[in-house]
């Protein structure tokens, strides 16, 4: 049992799953969760290179700017990912059954950040429409409300029909993140990290 699943590991997983796992030694409510990223290697982070994101080298490709976020997710004990397919995904009661090509697992919270190319996964819980912010026809997005699906069911990313660019999925993935820390302490909630013994 997870507390969180997301479904994809592409700019808006890595955001979401960053900014929940970095908490991990610094939140006394945050100490014993457990996170799994499940992803089928298709971001569209790998077909790109990259000019014009803030604190990244100048032109970096995206394989490395990849590979660079899996290594700094691997510092968090608190976070897995897995290589697989989701293709149901269900209500169980207070919680979800997310079933893929290998496994069924369970979570309380579920964050689908699968992208714009297409949704696959069989669902009653999700709605598909057209994604109308994309130059290219045929992008799909779910319908959501400020990226909620519903209870305990968030969209980050491409799938919720943001803009394409990378910092806005990214950013939507933490967006859900601290959406989620502020279920679980009940109050506003980030995850700030300050420079070692320096005054603020
Ligand atoms: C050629 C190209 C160049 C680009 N250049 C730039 C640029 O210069 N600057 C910029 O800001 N943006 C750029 N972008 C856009 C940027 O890459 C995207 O905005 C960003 O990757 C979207 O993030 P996302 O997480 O929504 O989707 P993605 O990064 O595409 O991630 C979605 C992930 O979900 C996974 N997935 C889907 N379905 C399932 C499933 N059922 N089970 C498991 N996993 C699943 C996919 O494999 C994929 O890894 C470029 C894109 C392309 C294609």
């Amino acid at each position: 049992m997870y507390d969180v699943i997301i479904i994809g590991g592409g700019a808006a997983g890595y955001g979401c799953a960053l900014t929940l796992a970095s908490v991990e030694n610094t939140q006394e409510w945050a100490k014993n969760k457990k996170y799994l990223m499940i992803d089928n290697g298709k971001s569209d982070i790998l077909n790109a290179s990259f000019f014009n994101l803030a604190g990244v080298p100048f032109g970096i490709g995206g394989d490395e700017l990849y590979k660079n976020m899996q290594t700094q997710l691997s510092n968090f004990k608190s976070c897995e990912t897995k290589n697989d397919t989701v293709v149901k995904l269900e209500k169980n009661g207070e919680n979800f059954t997310v079933t893929t090509e290998n496994k069924t697992l369970e979570a309380e919270i579920v964050v689908i950040a699968t992208g714009m190319h297409k949704f696959e996964i069989e669902s009653t819980l999700t709605n598909t429409i057209i994604h109308n912010d994309v130059m290219k026809p045929g992008k799909i997005a779910l319908e959501n409300n400020n990226n909620k699906i519903g209870t305990n069911l968030y969209v980050a990313g491409l799938a919720s029909g943001a803009k394409t660019m990378f910092a806005i999925a990214n950013g939507e993935g933490a967006k859900v993140a601290c959406e989620i820390f502020k279920l679980w302490t009940g109050k506003s909630a980030v995850a700030h990290d300050v420079i070692k013994d320096k005054k603020i």
